[in-house]
């Protein structure tokens, strides 16, 4: 399914940031932690329900209510592991490039490898797209062989004899193995970030040398196909019957809903390219705020740092000094996590942020690098340090403020993507 970064910006980047936020963890799949999301139930129930109280009555009208319930719950797991595997081959290929895979998430939409960088050449993005497509249709038809394997051979003239004649076992292969084909196939339409996509890009990446173009015309393409999407499910949902997809009310929403999903995707993935295209190379010394926090005694109570440094100056960074040494911060969101009336009565020390627990960057660190940590760690800012000493601050706005000031970068359309996280 999709492979990607995942790492800048944060809530309401990418339809992606919303949507993964809590789940549960399945541990380590060589080596790459596997994590469910909470979204997945959704489509568990819908494809459990689907299973055992329609297609599998259909095909045996013989099997109890529990038996179709039990086979259908077997299938459904048994695709989500194909889903698995399929994200695990994207994720091995990242590997051997070098590039690391954070980790594996099931949601929704199917399944998404977090990867910590851009692929580094053309060959390495078409090799990790293909490989997930490939791992899908493999399974496929492995799984369709071994179920057609299963069944009676002489009922094999008539295909609904046939289907009659499968065990449980052998009917969940067969429903899962052109399963696995129909993901293969769908994987390789050209919708950006989609793995077809991703193949497209490699494409343009080859023939234009530039990542950047190659990303913006491959981003283009997959929101015109993720437009399509969602114009063919709004027909389809009206009772239009399309090749391939079908027709139906329920398939047709959820084509709509994949295609805006995409355009979502697509969109997020060409920002995420240009920004890492705009800020590798700029240290984060040329977009801190060059000074350091003023600094508070640590025994001075809340309610006086509020009153005589916080509304006066609109300042909301402090450095907390005790014993003729800054012992770390205390920022206003801090400050209003004490009750108010306790204030007067609670030092600044007893609330501040020690300096071995601040994400902390250098002056040479990459500004693109910054952004990604503020993403993945939530934070509001970052402490620019050398040599043991506070010479700045870093948040996200300072960052996009540079790129809009930079006069010969443009910046991306909006600031969507570095929104704060609210966390
Ligand atoms: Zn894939």
């Amino acid at each position: 399914m999709l492979f990607g970064q995942n790492a800048v910006g944060g809530a309401g980047d990418a339809p992606l940031s919303w949507m993964l936020g809590r789940g549960i963890s399945l541990g380590s799949w060589f080596g790459v932690k596997v994590r469910l999301d909470w979204s997945l139930i959704v489509i568990f129930v819908l494809i459990a329900s689907s299973l055992a109280a329609g297609v599998f009555p259909a095909w045996h009208p013989d099997w109890t209510p529990g038996l179709a319930w039990f086979t259908a719950i077997i299938a459904t797991a048994l695709f989500l592991l194909s889903i698995l595997i399929h994200e695990l081959a994207h994720a091995i290929v990242a590997r051997a490039y070098g590039i690391p895979v954070h980790s594996i998430t099931l949601f929704l939409f199917g399944g998404v490898a977090n990867i910590e960088q851009e692929p580094t050449s053309p060959t390495a993005e078409a090799l990790m797209a293909v490989v997930g497509p490939a791992a899908s249709i493999g399974l496929g038809i492995f799984f369709s062989l071994l179920g057609t394997a299963l069944g009676r051979a002489e009922t094999r003239a008539d295909p609904v004899l046939f289907v009659r004649s499968l065990s449980p076992a052998a009917t969940l292969l067969v429903w899962v193995g052109p399963m696995n084909v129909f993901i293969g196939i769908f994987n390789m339409i050209p919708a950006f970030p989609l793995d077809g996509g991703r193949l497209l890009r490699a494409i343009f990446w080859a023939a234009s040398r530039s990542l950047q173009r190659a990303t913006r015309w491959a981003s283009w393409v997959g929101q015109a196909i993720a437009w399509a999407f969602i114009i063919v499910g709004i027909a389809m949902a009206f009772g239009a019957v399309v090749p391939f997809f079908g027709s139906g009310f329920i398939s047709g929403l959820w084509l709509a809903f994949i295609g805006w999903f995409l355009y979502g995707a697509a969109v997020a993935s060409y920002r995420q390219v240009i920004l890492q295209s705009l800020l590798t190379d700029v240290p984060v010394a040329w977009v801190m705020r060059k000074r350091s926090p003023p600094a508070v005694p640590g025994d001075e109570p809340v309610s006086k740092v509020v009153d005589e440094r916080v509304l006066p100056s609109e300042e909301d960074l402090f450095l907390v000094e005790s014993g003729g040494a800054i012992v770390g911060v205390v920022s206003t969101p801090d400050i209003l996590k004490v009750p108010r009336g306790e204030w007067a009565g609670t030092p600044v020390r007893a609330i501040v942020t020690p300096f071995k627990e601040l994400h902390a960057v250098s002056p040479s660190t990459d500004a693109y690098d910054a952004l990604r940590t503020l993403g993945r760690i939530g934070a509001a800012e970052l402490m620019v340090i050398d040599q043991g000493k506070v010479v700045g601050i870093v948040r996200r706005e300072d960052i996009m403020r540079w790129l809009e000031l930079h006069p010969h970068v443009q910046p991306p359309r909006d600031h969507r993507l570095p929104a704060p996280m609210t966390s």
